[in-house]
């Protein structure tokens, strides 16, 4: 430091050499090479002065290294001014210089610019401090100084030892930036600042993001180093099996796998695109090694190609007499159904193309949908698939993944005409109702592609990646619910439903088509086996409750394969057949516990006795129809309403407009007109688990709280459905076909139901019809009197409701008018109180008005009607 005062000197004037890309520091000696004629100049003058100016030359950076004629405003005003120690000239005209910095200094102004610059400098002095602070940045420096240099290969580790003997502060910053690899900019900041600690610290953070650099730089150069070693020892061992399989002769065994895959693919009827594909990907299997993982890809995805039915198409049978006697063969009744069939059959036997819409049986489980689909198979002459799409809820199941996915497959489309094997199948796409959509995307939007005849003969599976023929697949789709399928694919399909057997319609089926079917699956062909028809009935009342007849039918194989157990175990007949030749098996009623175990459902789930306010209602479920018990208890309380059974909105807005009816029906039903408020009223639907909803339940609690409030059993044998209005009116329903059939199955003998729907009684069985007796109503006080056991129904109900006049007496409204005109200065006053003679018991009002339906309730209109003249009031529960 001594030296460095020692050398330090006033103002002065010195030649001026303009830097590019480079900023040196005070204790830096660097080589330049200097070409530019102006920069030459400056130097000889530097060293022309020689002895007297020390070969002083002030050394400062353009601000930009491409500017070839720098001005003053070019170049940074703060250097260093050093000294030349070697002046060597090249050949080729430049000068190479050695020079060292020596100190800080700033031009003050530039006295030539002619030829070369000289200016005149001050040095700038280092601001001397010295503190504890500065001591500990100091140690720190040169600690990350020490990483920097372990990491950067550029430096050479001496480096390190020289650092360490610095001990003044801004020496060592100068030092050690002149070390670091940094922008321009960043260097001369740092050479601007004339205090050691803030250029100590602003070294410590270059150092810090230039070690992050570094370190960043490294973890990546292993990586990529890894990686090499990686694949090269791959290769290295492809090559080494590629030479043992040569000295095996596996090789062969390739090449012979490629041939077969070549005839494969000429004996198929590929389209022109697939054949261009499989060549293609043949000729890059050719080039693989024949282990490795992508031929494997590449293998598969012909092997898939070439399962695939190119052309292959079974001869169809276009005669609809066939497919009639088929059909009968195979189900009993559904005479629309198979009409509608043989209808659709008829036309693609004109049309010899398949172009009308799509067939879609909807209909509850087990009524034949499946079975029905494989007839029309067999009546066509057509192979038969069948793809389950319950829970299917990717796109990509339909359409399968792409092959860049490790293990993907083609989609469940075109997995299945492989599987069926000609390109013109019956493709039965079951349960469409049950597919769902999440963020993989909509299976259905896919579907809707598959099932447009005018999109489907190019269908393009991702894996495949090809476009597949769909023209010639005859697609059947069904349906539990109608709801449950999307409305564009409803769109493409013509509906058949098929709702459900009724009791006689069971029994034929269970003796035609079930029992012998189930005797020839289990063996038992030519063993006598008596079911009787009561026998068939029990299982259905006692072991089934079901819309179809699949539960029938496996009960029945149940039977029949104990029959098959006791026919192995050579088990002597239980009795021998009526007439006593033939040793068989007799399955009465009485016996039907042995094979079946005891009764599994009760019939007609009909209470023993009539009860107070347990009512039958009528739903539509997965089995098709049932009956729905709806309880209503009272019990003292403050007027809550309490649903409970897993109630929907809609039902729970039924119960509430039933009690609304019920408390305007008040007074003619002979209720107190308070007991609302003196009452909690429950209302609960059993088998409390699954969730219910519709509003057909309506006249169903409307009766159970009418029964429940006057304490009047309802009868047993009645089922009724309706929506109920808020005065009494009784609106029609869906799905009467489900429930009356479920009335009939459960033994009911009278359903109420709206009049409205009379006309869907049409597509009811005459033989159900005969057995039930069906109540068409329009008004809830109809229901009621069928309903409720009445000793004298015609008495009951009979007055109309007359709605409660909730407006303030003639006379009343009259004087206060008179008396507002006696005093003008009077304001009207709002009354939110009902006038008393509306809230006092007994029929106190002259007119002949109600009492109001809730008392407590604020009225409905405002009562400040002075000025206004008087308007009909709407009569509720009118009739
Ligand atoms: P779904 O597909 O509607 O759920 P299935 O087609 O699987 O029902 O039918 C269940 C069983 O009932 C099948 O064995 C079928 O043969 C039989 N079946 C259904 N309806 C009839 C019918 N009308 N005549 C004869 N058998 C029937």
């Amino acid at each position: 430091m001594s030296d460095r005062q020692d050398d330090k000197r006033g103002p002065r004037r010195v030649p001026l050499l303009p830097l590019r890309d480079i900023v040196v520091f005070p204790h830096m000696v660097v080589p330049l090479f200097v070409g530019r004629e102006k920069s030459i100049s400056a130097l000889e003058e530097a060293m022309g002065k020689g002895a007297a100016s020390g070969k002083e030359i002030f050394l400062s950076a353009q601000r930009k290294a491409k500017t070839n004629e720098p001005i003053p405003e070019d170049i940074f005003t703060i250097g260093t001014v050093g000294t030349i120690i070697q002046l060597l000239r090249l050949p080729d005209g430049t000068v190479k210089v050695l020079v060292e910095g020596k100190r800080r200094a700033a031009v003050r102004r530039f006295t030539q610019t002619d030829g070369f610059f000289m200016v005149e400098i001050e040095e700038v002095p280092d601001i001397q401090e010295r503190s504890v602070e500065l001591d500990a940045l100091m140690r720190e420096v040169h600690a990350t100084f020490e990483t920097y240099v372990k990491l950067n290969k550029r430096i050479a580790p001496e480096i390190l030892i020289s650092v360490q003997t610095i001990e003044d502060p801004g020496q060592l910053a100068d030092t050690m930036v002149g070390q670091l690899q940094l922008k321009l900019g960043d260097k001369q900041s740092v050479l601007e600042m004339d205090s050691p600690s803030k250029r100590l610290a602003r070294l410590y953070e270059l150092i810090k993001a230039e070690i992050e650099i570094l370190q960043v730089e490294r973890k990546i150069r292993t990586r990529v180093k890894k990686q090499m070693e990686k694949t090269q020892k791959e290769y290295y061992l492809n090559e080494q099996m590629q030479a043992i399989q040569k000295e095996l002769g596996d090789r062969d065994e390739f090449k012979n796998e490629l041939t077969e895959l070549e005839d494969r693919a000429k004996q198929k009827n590929l389209s022109k695109e697939a054949l261009a594909k499989v060549k293609k990907e043949l000729k890059k299997l050719r080039m693989m090694a024949p282990m490795s993982a992508e031929a494997a890809v590449v293998r598969n995805y012909l092997d898939w190609v070439l399962q695939l039915p190119w052309g292959e198409k079974t001869e169809e049978k276009l005669d609809v007499i066939d497919a009639e006697r088929i059909l009968d063969e195979d189900h009993y009744g559904l005479k629309k159904v198979k009409e509608r069939i043989l209808e659709y059959l008829a036309v693609q036997a004109l049309v010899k193309k398949l172009k009308g819409p799509i067939l879609c049986l909807v209909g509850p489980p087990g009524v034949g949908k499946t079975s029905l689909a494989r007839s029309i198979a067999k009546a066509t002459g057509r192979n038969f698939v069948r793809l389950s799409l319950g829970g299917v809820r990717d796109e990509a199941e339909i359409r399968g993944h792409r092959r860049t996915y490790i293990g993907a497959l083609p989609g469940k489309i075109i997995q299945s005409l492989k599987k069926a094997g000609t390109q013109n199948p019956v493709f039965l796409l079951d349960e469409i109702d049950k597919m769902s959509t999440d963020f993989r995307g909509d299976p259905s939007a896919a579907l809707l592609e598959v099932l447009d005849p005018e999109q489907n003969a190019t269908f393009n599976d991702h894996y495949l990646d090809l476009d597949y023929d769909l023209s010639d697949v005859m697609f059947i789709t069904t349906a539990n619910y109608l709801q449950g399928i999307p409305i564009p694919l409803q769109d493409r399909m013509e509906i058949i439903q098929l709702p459900g057997y009724t009791e006689f319609e069971k029994v034929s089926i269970a003796e035609r088509y079930l029992i012998p079917k189930q005797k020839r699956d289990n063996g038992i062909d030519n063993v006598p086996v008596d079911f009787p028809e009561d026998a068939v009935r029990d299982v259905i009342h006692y072991y089934t409750k079901e819309a179809g007849v699949r539960n029938l039918e496996r009960e029945i194989a149940t039977v029949c394969r104990k029959i098959a157990r006791d026919v192995v175990a050579k088990k002597a007949p239980v009795r021998n057949v009526s007439d006593g030749a033939v040793p068989g098996w007799r399955i009465t009623c009485k016996r039907l516990p042995r094979y079946l175990g005891p009764h599994r459902f009760r019939y007609g789930r009909q209470e023993g006795a009539d009860e107070i306010g347990l009512v039958m209602g009528l739903a539509v479920t997965m089995h098709g129809g049932d009956l729905l018990a709806t309880e209503v208890s009272i019990v003292a309380g403050k007027g809550k309403l309490v649903l409970t059974g897993k109630l929907g909105d809609v039902m729970q807005e039924s119960a509430q407009a039933a009690i609304s009816y019920v408390r305007a029906r008040a007074p003619s039903l002979g209720l107190e007109r308070d007991f609302y408020s003196r009452a909690d009223i429950h209302v609960h639907l059993p088998e409390g688990a699954i969730p219910k909803d519709g509003p057909s339940a309506g006249i169903t609690m409307c009766t159970g709280l009418v029964s429940a409030l006057l304490r009047i059993p309802v009868r047993r044998d009645v089922a009724m459905t309706g929506e109920i209005t808020l005065r009494g009116r009784v609106l029609p329903i869906g799905g009467l076909k489900e429930k009356i059939l479920a009335a009939h199955r459960s033994g009911i003998t009278t359903v109420i139901m709206p009049k409205e729907n009379a006309k869907d009684l049409r597509d009811i069985p005459k033989r159900v019809l005969k057995t039930l007796k069906v109540v068409p109503v329009e008004h809830m006080d109809e229901v009621l009197r069928a309903a409720l056991m009445l000793p004298k129904p015609e008495e009951f109900l009979t007055e109309p409701s007359v709605p409660v006049d909730w407006r303030q007496p003639v006379e009343r409204r009259e004087r206060e008018r008179s008396d507002r005109r006696d005093d003008p200065s009077r304001m009207p006053v709002a009354s939110a109180v009902p006038p008393p003679s509306a809230r006092e018991d007994g029929p106190s009002d002259p007119s002949g008005r109600e009492e109001p339906s809730s008392p407590g309730e604020p009225p409905a209109s405002s009562p400040d009607t002075n000025a206004l003249p008087p308007y009909p009031v709407p009569r509720l529960g009118e009739h």
